[in-house]
């Protein structure tokens, strides 16, 4: 077989191939990208972490400060947080949040957006259309 025929099997077998599509199925929340210094730890992923929730960075880093009772500071798409904490830690709140603000408990897809409401807000799926009220923070 010359080059030029293998090349074409190639191609023809990577263009069969299954196209490898963020299904939602494979929705990975993400981890802390997180180093210490000195007395804070640091957040490098604050805005990936965002994009992936659909969130603004402010408000999940408003989450974290409350949850970890420490005050936070984003600075240059940093999250500055006070005090030393692990990457256990910080990944628990971050899963936490996406548990109760990103993912949909009827569907657990994460297609959803919120929409403000007294004391909370709601939960909006863009995927199976549930709609429910959760507590603020
Ligand atoms: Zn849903």
């Amino acid at each position: 077989m010359s080059d030029e025929d293998y090349e074409k099997l190639l191609d023809r077998a990577f263009s069969q191939l299954p196209t490898l599509s963020a299904s939602k199925e494979d929705f990975v929340i993400p981890r802390a990208d997180m180093l210490i210094q000195g007395s804070k730890t640091i957040i490098r992923n604050l805005y990936p972490i965002a994009d992936k929730a659909r969130r603004k960075p402010e408000d999940i880093a408003r989450y974290i400060s409350k949850e970890l009772s420490v005050p936070v500071s984003i600075d240059e798409q940093r999250m500055t947080i006070s005090g030393r904490f692990t990457q256990d830690e910080l990944d628990a709140k971050i899963h936490k949040y996406f548990e109760i603000y990103v993912i949909c408990k009827e569907c657990h897809k994460p297609d959803t957006h919120l929409e403000s409401a007294d004391r909370g807000m709601y939960i909006v799926c863009e995927a199976c259309g549930a709609r429910y009220w959760v507590k603020g923070y």
